[in-house]
């Protein structure tokens, strides 16, 4: 078989081997439910309190409560639709926000509400002075993502919490930290964010596990209703194999070397820039290195479709993503904000690193790049 290449790694990650093992045995020997009253499911009512222990150790949470969902969409959902809102209230919204926020958002503006969309810059990161254009006190909730999954720029979700709630104080602001978590060292205690949302398997973890995190005395009620589990917050047998799973996988991103990981990443992806940067013609990097996760770069390559070379690289066994808000059904949303001309609008493709790639795969990558850009624009050159 082909080695595969993959550097998609913002869209989801190979699940850690170490995770697998977990979840295996949980699946298999401590599949009993956590809610009964027998002393195995004592001990795993004991472990999953354990986990919502490390992961909010790993945020470094001021006092709240973490819940488990199924996810990113799922946490991010709760807190666009179940947090406290005043029925005519603004809400703001970033205009770069994943679409589990960005859905929700347009569905609460359907509803009646007073949806307000706060402009991006090219990065793809909020404008500050716009954000605060469009704060006054009848702001009752915000939500705005810690690092974009289009370009990976990094918000300042401590400046903007603060900012909102000088003006608005009983304002809940929510962050989708989905691409930021276990990828920049997360601090919100140094914040004034009252929800943070995370998924498991952007870091090695199992697909279908997130959690929310809800900061004490914020409210918040549940989306799912019925047994009661999660404190009445999300209703639902617990997850225990993924929800143990999640927490092997964020000791592994986040508690164990994470410098080292990071370094490795910004090594990569500054490795990868330059060798684009030197070897390939007219390319605009679009992520600001400065201000953004350590495995993202968004990269417009001229005169050819995103989706064109994905699919060419595809046959080296390389694997890139196009990023959809870089895809022509987006025009609305990014691309005028991206600040591109006509020859590269169609032309971005989006690099993400993981733990498993190596060095010399990105000279691969960079060699096929090469190769296929002269074979597709040739035409173009005559
Ligand atoms: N938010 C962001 C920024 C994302 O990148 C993603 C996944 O692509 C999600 C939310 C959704 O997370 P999940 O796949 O766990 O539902």
């Amino acid at each position: 078989m082909k080695k595969i290449i993959y550097l998609d790694n913002a869209a989801t990650t190979a699940i850690n081997p170490e995770v697998v093992k977990i979840m295996t045995d949980a699946l298999t020997e401590n599949y009993y439910n956590p809610s009964a009253l027998y002393a195995q499911s004592i001990e795993i009512s004991d472990n999953i309190k354990r986990a919502r222990e490390t992961i909010k150790t790993a945020l470094h949470a001021p006092e709240g409560e973490l819940y488990f969902t199924s996810g990113g969409t799922e946490s991010n959902n709760t807190a666009l639709f179940r947090a406290r809102k005043q029925k005519n209230g603004k809400i703001i919204v970033g205009m770069g926000e994943h679409d589990s926020v960005f859905a929700p958002a347009n569905e609460l503006k359907a509803q009646g509400y007073d949806v307000k969309f706060a402009p991006i810059d090219a990065d793809g990161t909020v404008n500050v002075e716009q954000f605060k254009d469009l704060l006054d006190e009848s702001v009752s909730l915000v939500s705005i993502m810690h690092a974009s999954n289009e370009t990976g720029g990094v918000n300042d979700i401590a400046l903007l919490s603060k900012l909102t709630k000088k003006v608005a104080p009983k304002a809940i602001f929510h962050s989708d930290g989905v691409q930021a978590f276990g990828k920049i060292p997360v601090n919100l205690r140094n914040t004034e964010v009252d929800l943070y949302s995370i998924s498991a398997h952007k870091i090695n973890g199992p697909k279908g596990i997130g959690a929310l995190f809800v900061r004490k005395g914020v409210s918040v009620k549940p989306l799912l209703y019925g047994g009661g589990q999660e404190n009445g917050m999300r209703s639902g047998t617990e997850n225990y194999p993924s929800i143990l799973g999640f927490e092997y996988a964020v000791k592994n991103a986040i508690l164990n070397d994470f410098d080292k990981k990071y370094s490795q990443m910004f090594k990569y992806r500054e490795y990868l820039y330059a060798s684009l940067s030197s070897n390939i013609e007219n390319c605009k990097i679009i992520t600001d290195i400065s201000n953004s996760v350590p495995n993202i770069l968004t990269v417009a390559f001229d005169k050819v479709r995103g989706e064109v070379l994905l699919h060419s690289l595809e046959r080296y066994g390389i694997l890139v993503g196009t990023g959809s808000a870089c895809s022509s059904h987006h025009e609305s949303r990014f691309k005028a904000l991206l600040e591109l001309d006509e020859n590269h609008r169609d032309g971005v493709i989006r690099f993400s690193i993981g733990e498993q790639n190596e060095m010399d795969e990105i000279d691969e990558v960079v060699g096929a790049i090469k190769t296929e850009l002269f074979t597709l624009t040739k035409f173009r050159r005559i």
